[in-house]
């Protein structure tokens, strides 16, 4: 029994924080972990910059709603899901990815969540545990499936590395240099090939 578990931003969606930092143009939301390596110190100065623009909840919401996923995604996840059992293994939340869960069909989905005040002010966040995508397919091992794993960037390395196999989704060049056992798709078409590829099936076209 073949799972394939798939990253979620810059693979079916865009990465939301940057994204919605453009579409906002609160620019200080622009700090990822390569800006502040402390998550939790990145974290809380995402949620105090939320609060001090007022943005609750129902806003960003709004704002990542207009994001929609990736042109061609949809079309992807659908073709990927007649095929594959499919898991989406993110370090979003659910409150933020709801919008564009929505537009792709509700696959199943494994991410960290928030805690929303009555007002809709996001006052804290929760992660599921540590090293969430590397454990999952740990677990999926324990029952019994074989893994193929998809990713874009460092996060996706554990899981890929754990996995029985590994697909990069259009990575920034380093990634590609740094790990490269893995096959590289540069769009939804490779994306597909490769993952025929990677099955012990005859994966139909
Ligand atoms: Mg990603």
């Amino acid at each position: 029994m073949e799972i394939a578990c798939l990253d979620l931003e810059g693979v079916l969606v865009p990465e939301i924080w940057i994204n919605f930092a453009q579409r906002t143009g609160i620019d200080e939301l622009k700090a990822t972990t390569r800006d502040i390596p402390d998550y939790d110190v990145l974290m809380r100065q995402r949620l105090r910059i939320l609060e001090q623009h007022g943005l609750g909840l129902p806003d960003i919401q709004r704002v990542i709603d207009a994001m929609g996923p990736l042109p061609g995604a949809r079309e992807f996840l659908d073709w990927l899901r007649e095929r594959f059992q499919v898991v989406i293994l993110s370090d979003t939340f659910y409150e933020f990815a709801a919008p564009l869960m929505r537009q792709l069909g509700h696959p199943t989905l494994l991410c960290h969540r928030l805690s929303v005040d009555d007002s809709g002010r996001v006052v804290d966040y929760h992660i599921r545990q540590q090293d969430p995508k590397r454990q999952s397919v740990k677990a999926f091992h324990g029952l019994n499936y074989r893994v193929i794993a998809a990713g874009d960037s460092y996060n996706d390395t554990g899981m890929l590395d754990e996995a029985d196999s590994g697909i990069l989704f259009r990575p920034p060049q380093n990634v590609i240099d740094e790990f490269p056992q893995y096959p590289v798709a540069r769009d939804y078409d490779e994306f597909r090939a490769a993952f025929r590829q990677a099955s012990e099936r005859d994966i139909p076209a």
